[in-house]
């Protein structure tokens, strides 16, 4: 288990749009746990971008650099140490599903995640990574999507994490909804 950042700022105060900045100086906080990846997950303009890298946190500046991101207000990070899946670019986190609208970070361990893997290729869908973390994107997803919580997006997560097994910390965002990680 390594670590995991949110931050959310304000926008028209002295701290605009530095939410990348910030979550990177947390991450870099961060190091001394160990890891072998590292990714963010950043909202602006009501699309969510993301970078991911495996290695340290100066390759995901490295990617960054590369591949800039937008000025945001909000975002997400993290380093991985991983348990399930190797140390891959592909396997870093964020986990982002649905057509790009939702992204994850999850520390730790998923136990049933056999199961729920297994759930979601039942319905048809194709899974990108070996995690377990990436089963709680896909389960967030289609609660937001249809039944009882469709369209509520904390709902959504909580009875998402009411069928988790096991000891973990996972952060949600999504494109409809701005300032909120779940
Ligand atoms: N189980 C997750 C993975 O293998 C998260 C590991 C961690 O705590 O960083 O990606």
């Amino acid at each position: 288990m390594c670590g995991i950042v949110g931050y959310i700022g304000h926008a028209g105060g002295d701290r605009d749009y530095f939410a990348l900045d910030v979550v990177l100086e947390g991450l870099r906080r961060l190091e001394y746990r160990g890891y072998d990846s590292a990714g963010v997950a950043m909202y602006a303009d009501g699309d969510i971008s993301w970078r991911k890298k495996a290695g340290k946190v100066a390759a995901l500046d490295a990617e960054i650099a590369a591949r800039p991101l937008p000025d945001s207000v909000l975002g997400i990070g993290h380093t991985r140490w991983a348990t399930h899946g190797g140390p891959t670019d592909l396997n870093a986190h964020p986990h982002v599903v649905d057509g790009g609208k939702l992204a994850v970070v999850h520390n730790g361990i998923i136990e049933n995640f056999s199961t729920l893997r297994a759930e979601i290729e039942a319905a048809g869908i194709e899974l990108q990574s070996e995690t377990d973390s990436e089963v709680a994107a896909h389960l967030l997803a289609l609660a937001y999507n249809e039944g009882e919580t469709a369209g509520d997006f904390q709902a959504s997560a909580l009875k998402v994490l009411s069928r988790l097994d096991g000891a973990f910390t996972v952060l949600f965002v999504h494109d409809d909804h701005p300032g909120t990680i779940v």
